[in-house]
């Protein structure tokens, strides 16, 4: 099984085990107050589970270029003693790690750093990913910039990494000097073809004239820069094989920049779409005889089947992964010993891993809690046994919340018992996965439930746990409560007519809305539906055809060509109050969900006051206080949940200690990740 991911591969003098690297992650873990703790646990772990090579989140190579306050700097000496931590951490753990030498060019933010001034790029452009307008580099920031690089390798190599990553891809620095949109100079680092690229192949040179030839260099090149006026094709070629006579040992190939209006990681993108950027450089690279120079794709691929068939074509020479490792740690050693079923797989959220790294909260992720917390929650079998004797447990609620409680209960070693009122686990969560391009929710819920069963755990489907049954429930040393939320009602006139329906109801039966369909409400639920009512479900897109909607071949992907939603003839309409549709989905995903709406016709409107439902449609209030009318065969309610919590009060008066998880513990700022995250906590502390 995987015969293509489980043999060794070289990277210049390095051999690894196998053909799956650690692609990088920002964590916002770099510069904690904790002498690097909790970052080398994160990798620790990792290398624990067979990671062979790990790559760092970018690392600037001086403090202009550092990408926001969470980001290390190389020449800062307390960032650099919590590198050294992370690398004895991973060389205890028998792992590797490369440093990624990092600059961010126009996508810093401004003031990243205390006493650092306006971010530097090639030229003036402003940036919508930075809000801002960097400073034009001199030509003496330009080599000061490349000593920068050079001396970050050499101090990389001083601290221990066993290589380094050239971070040269995503629309960082490097990558704006390659691009005409962001290259606009006209002097020897800017004008033409070969200008563009003098400042990565100088970079590449000045990291390995520091490093020697003996130390592995990895340079993240863009495939395809996915923007109006970015690199080229015929450029990326080029530098590519630049880069391999300036002394790189392999390409990583990124796609996209921040401010791509083409999805490179969000769910709907097919998995394996970005294999095609690294098998072209690879050709082009075997054609002027650059055999050895190891070419990594990347961007997209959550499953060790997915890496088998993009190497087996021999056009590959290594996979890299980066949020799988955040989903499942041991993505890897599960896979190897035929286990990839019991692997907890990435489903391309983005919501508490990408979404948090522009922001400074801690990196973790929706499906593994723990991730990024390993310091405060070591892995279970550890602390299996200090945990005293072990208990008995409830767990009520079978939704992603209460499944966390009780996977995490099962591995501290405790009995545990599920009760969920519902003939199906996954709650709120299940529902999502009906959603078009979310199916892989309903994976996390098949495999957590599958995980419970193996452990001998009784989860007791469809029943229904109320007052009577709290004698029962004195038997258990605790309960963990996780029952949800319900649909919230709306007051007002017209709410219980017959074609008024919940949120619930709706995606539960999708096929019954048919004709016009107005949403009262405009949260992600909301936002949910409507894509749910205008896509076709059954439409699986192929990387071709990704690839092609997105005119991703010509390299001039432009945002006024919405890409095509095959959309059922539905009418939606969503209304709300407020004035931001999907306000609370995150940062990487909303404006591809805004765009999939506009593009499938469904009408939005904002600042509205509802007045009446009446069988007809719905009345509302223009924000001019004018009254209009809008027709509808059926009405949703999407205004919110309620928290389902009414067994609280009866188990603490009998006496029984009992945490409260996800919905339950409340409705503000509920999303899955909460959900999940409570449900860890609550296992840990009932
Ligand atoms: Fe994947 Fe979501 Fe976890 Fe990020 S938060 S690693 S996208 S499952």
């Amino acid at each position: 099984m995987y015969d293509h991911v489980f043999r060794a591969g070289a990277i210049g003098t390095m051999t690894l085990p196998h053909r799956i690297v650690m692609g990088a992650m920002h964590l916002n873990l770099e510069t904690r107050d904790d002498d690097g703790a909790a970052l080398a646990a994160f990798y620790a772990e990792r290398a624990a589970a067979g990671a062979a090579l790990i790559v760092t989140g970018g690392v600037a190579v001086n403090a202009v270029g550092a990408g926001g306050p969470g980001y290390g700097v190389i020449g800062d000496s307390r960032d650099r003693a919590a590198l050294s931590a992370a690398v004895r951490a991973v060389h205890n753990h028998g792992g590797r790690i490369a440093l990624q030498l990092f600059h961010a060019g126009r996508y810093a933010r401004p003031g990243a750093r205390e006493g650092v001034g306006l971010p530097l790029a090639p030229s003036p452009v402003h940036s919508g990913f930075s809000r801002c307008t960097p400073r034009e580099m001199s030509p003496r920031d330009i080599t000061t910039t490349i000593d920068d690089f050079a001396e970050g390798a050499c101090a990389a190599r001083a601290l221990g990494f066993d290589a380094v990553e050239v971070m040269g891809s995503e629309g960082y620095l490097i990558n704006q000097f390659t691009a005409p949109l962001t290259n606009l100079r006209d002097d020897t680092w800017g004008g033409d073809a070969e200008r563009r690229r003098r400042f990565p192949v100088e970079v590449l040179r000045g990291v390995r004239a520091a490093v020697g030839r003996d130390f592995p260099v990895l340079f993240r090149i863009s495939g395809n820069d996915l923007v109006t006026g970015g690199t080229p094709p015929g450029e990326v070629t080029a530098l590519a094989v630049a880069l391999a006579e300036a002394g790189a040992d392999a390409l990583s190939v990124g796609v996209g920049w921040h401010e791509s209006p083409v999805p490179t990681v969000q769910s709907e993108v097919p998995a394996g779409t970005w294999a095609a950027s690294g098998k072209a450089l690879k050709r082009a690279l075997l054609a002027v005889g650059h055999k050895d120079v190891a070419v990594i794709a990347a961007n997209r691929f959550n499953r060790i089947a997915q890496a088998e068939e993009a190497l087996s074509g021999g056009e590959l020479d290594f996979v890299a992964m980066a949020r799988p490792f955040l989903a499942d740690p041991e993505i890897v050693t599960k896979s190897a010993a035929s286990r990839p079923d019991q692997v907890t797989l990435c489903i391309a959220c983005n919501e508490a891993c990408i979404d948090r790294s522009f922001g400074t909260e801690r990196v973790s992720c929706l499906v593994n809690p723990r991730a990024g917390h390993e310091e405060e929650f070591p892995p279970p079998q550890s602390t299996r046994h200090r945990s005293g004797p072990f208990g008995r447990y409830a767990v009520i609620g079978a939704g992603i919340a209460g499944l966390e409680a009780a996977r995490t209960l099962v591995g501290l070693g405790h009995h545990v018992e599920v009760y969920e009122a519902a003939a199906h686990a996954g709650g709120q969560f299940r529902l999502a996965s009906q959603v078009p391009g979310k199916a892989e929710f309903a994976e996390t819920i098949r495999h957590h439930v599958r995980e419970l069963l193996e452990a001998g755990v009784p989860l007791h489907l469809g029943r229904r746990i109320g007052g009577e049954d709290i004698p029962e429930l004195r038997s258990f040393h605790g309960v963990v409560l996780a029952t949800g939320v319900l649909p919230a009602r709306l007051s007002l006139p017209g709410a219980e007519l017959p074609h008024v329906r919940d949120y619930a109801q709706a995606l539960a039966d999708p096929e019954a809305l048919q004709g016009r369909t107005v949403i009262i409400g405009g949260g992600g639920i909301a936002v949910d539906l409507a894509h749910t009512l205008t896509t076709d479900p059954y439409a699986e897109v192929t990387p071709e055809e990704f690839l092609a909607r997105h005119a991703v071949a010509e390299n001039t992907p432009r945002p006024e060509t919405e890409p095509a939603v095959r959309g059922a003839p539905r009418e939606v309409t969503l209304l709300r109050r407020g004035r931001r549709i999907g306000a609370g989905i995150g940062p990487s995903t909303r404006w591809v969900v805004m765009r999939n709406l506009r593009s499938a016709g469904v009408r939005m409107l904002t600042g509205v006051t509802y007045r009446e439902i009446t069988p007809a449609g719905v009345i509302v209030a223009d924000a001019e206080g004018r009254d209009r009318s809008i027709d509808a065969d059926h009405v949703v309610l999407a205004v919110g949940q309620v928290p389902v919590r009414n067994l609280a009060p009866l188990l603490h008066e009998a006496g029984v200690p009992v945490v409260t998880a996800g919905g339950a513990a409340g409705t503000d700022g509920l999303n899955a990740v909460r959900a999940t995250a409570e449900g860890l906590r609550a296992a840990h502390r009932i």
